[in-house]
C-alpha cells in the first residue's frame, strides 16, 4: 500500500478524527507562511514581522501595525483549497470532530467547517477596545490608517499577537479533542511553534499522522509521515467508506 492508501484506511476505520493544521494548510490558497524560508519573515520591512505583530507594537505604533496588517494579512479574496474542502466533507459525514488551527485567515470557516478551534484567533473578528462593538474583516481591511469604532475607540483584531496569551477555553477544547480522538492528523506545521508540540502529548488514540513538506521533530513518533504538498494528498482521499 502507498501512503495515501494507508491514510485512507486510517480514515475509513476512525470514528473520531482531529485535524491539527499550521500555516502549510493555507499556503496552497496563496497565503504566505509566516515562518517558512520564503515567508513573511524574510521580507524587508522597517521592523521584523514578529515585532510588528506584537501587543506592545500595536499599542505604541497602531498606525504602522495596520499598514502591515492590511498589506500582508488581508485574506478577503483568498479561497479555501482542496484540503479545507476535504475537511469540511469529513466533518459533514460525522468523522471529523474538530479542526485545531494556528491560522487566522478564516479559510476553514469559509469552506463551511463548524468546529474550528482558533488557537491564534481570526482576522474575521474585530472589537472596539473601548465598547467591545464587533466589526467584520471587510470593515478593518478596507479602513484607512487606524480603524475606529462609531464611539471613537480603536478597533483591535481578535488575533493573538506576540506577548499575548492564548485563549484558555480554546486551549482546553483543543487538548480535550486531541485526548479523545482515535486519529490525529497534523499537517502543515513544523511543530516548532508553541503550543503545537506540547498538545501532541495528550494524544492517546490509535494513529498519529504527520503531513508536512519538511521533516519534524515528531516524525519518529508518528504511525505515518508524508512529506509532500498537502493538496497532492487530500485530493486523492475520500471522506466516506462508500
Ligand atoms: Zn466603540
Amino acid at each position: 500500500m502507498n501512503d495515501i492508501e494507508i491514510l485512507q484506511e486510517y480514515i475509513d476505520e476512525a470514528s473520531n478524527i482531529v485535524f491539527f493544521g499550521g500555516a502549510g494548510v493555507s499556503t496552497e490558497s496563496g497565503i504566505k507562511d509566516f515562518r517558512s524560508v520564503d515567508g513573511l519573515y524574510n521580507e524587508v520591512y522597517d521592523y521584523p514581522p514578529e515585532r510588528i505583530l506584537s501587543h506592545s507594537f500595536f499599542m505604541e505604533n497602531t498606525k504602522e501595525f495596520y499598514k502591515f496588517y492590511r498589506d500582508k494579512l488581508n485574506c478577503l479574496d483568498v479561497e479555501p483549497n482542496v484540503t479545507h474542502k476535504f475537511l469540511k466533507e469529513l466533518e459533514d459525514c460525522g468523522k471529523l470532530k474538530a479542526i485545531i488551527t494556528q491560522n487566522i485567515d478564516g479559510l476553514h470557516e469559509k469552506a463551511g467547517s463548524k468546529n474550528v478551534l482558533l488557537l491564534h484567533g481570526t482576522t474575521y473578528r474585530n472589537y472596539c477596545m473601548d465598547c467591545n462593538k464587533f466589526y467584520d474583516a471587510e470593515y478593518v481591511f478596507n479602513s484607512e490608517d487606524i480603524p475606529r469604532c462609531s464611539c471613537g475607540g480603536i478597533i483591535k483584531p481578535d488575533v493573538v499577537l506576540y506577548e499575548e496569551p492564548l485563549d484558555e477555553l480554546v486551549c482546553y477544547n483543543a487538548i480535550k479533542a486531541i485526548s479523545e480522538c482515535d486519529l490525529l492528523i497534523i499537517a502543515g506545521t513544523s511543530l516548532n511553534v508553541y503550543p503545537a508540540a506540547s498538545y501532541i502529548h495528550y494524544f492517546r488514540g490509535k494513529h498519529l499522522v504527520i503531513i508536512n513538506k519538511d521533516s519534524t521533530s515528531f516524525d519518529s513518533r508518528a504511525d505515518l509521515v508524508i512529506h509532500d504538498k498537502m493538496g497532492n494528498i487530500f485530493k486523492n482521499l475520500k471522506s466516506t467508506n462508500n
